[in-house]
């Protein structure tokens, strides 16, 4: 396969060569075969450190991927991630795009919204940051952005997410936040 990290010879537009998504960070950057740029991304964690899930975006054709191809699909780690940038760099030929708009918040709180809605199984689960993972160069904000509004959003979905607190012995508050099922969980 043709596996090949970018290279400055290969000419590029000036902007997307360096771009970082809001909230994300970008160890590897691969060109397609035409130049353009398939990014492979982590979460920015507070500490300044990269998460362990990561996505993969492609700005010519604009594909996304965060999960793998298994029968029990999982977050991309950085390895899977960077296998999946690279296999796909060696075969798009989309042309190089330009760097995605910033949505608006009530766009990108609906971007959030229709995430969660699409996640939903017959049963209830904690949602997760990395549920997002495919959307990060889209939505283009924080991890403390998006947690910011899992509460807005249940308040007006009640039937898609449930905010529950969990106060222990020694005083610390826990917030949870439940996907609901898809139907009501038969016992
Ligand atoms: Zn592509």
């Amino acid at each position: 396969m043709n596996f090949f990290r970018h290279s400055p010879a290969i000419p590029q537009q000036p902007e997307p060569t360096r771009w970082t998504p809001e909230g994300l960070l970008v160890p590897v950057r691969y060109a397609n075969l035409v130049g353009a740029h398939v990014l492979l991304y982590a979460r920015a964690l507070s500490d300044g450190q990269a998460s362990s899930d990561h996505g993969v975006h492609c700005l010519g054709c604009t594909r996304s991927w965060a999960m793998t191809d298994s029968t029990y699909p999982r977050h991309l780690d950085f390895q899977q991630g960077n296998e999946r940038a690279a296999e796909h760099a060696s075969a798009c030929r989309a042309l190089p795009g330009p760097i995605p708009a910033r949505p608006d918040d009530a766009t990108a709180v609906g971007m959030l919204t229709n995430r969660i809605a699409r996640s939903r199984t017959g049963f209830e689960f904690s949602l997760h940051i990395a549920e997002f993972a495919a959307d990060r160069v889209l939505l283009q904000r924080t991890d403390t952005w998006i947690y910011q509004q899992f509460t807005g959003i249940a308040d007006r979905n009640p039937d898609l997410l449930a905010v529950t607190t969990d106060t222990t012995s020694t005083g610390t508050t826990h917030t949870y936040h439940q996907v609901r099922p898809r139907q009501p969980a038969t016992t």
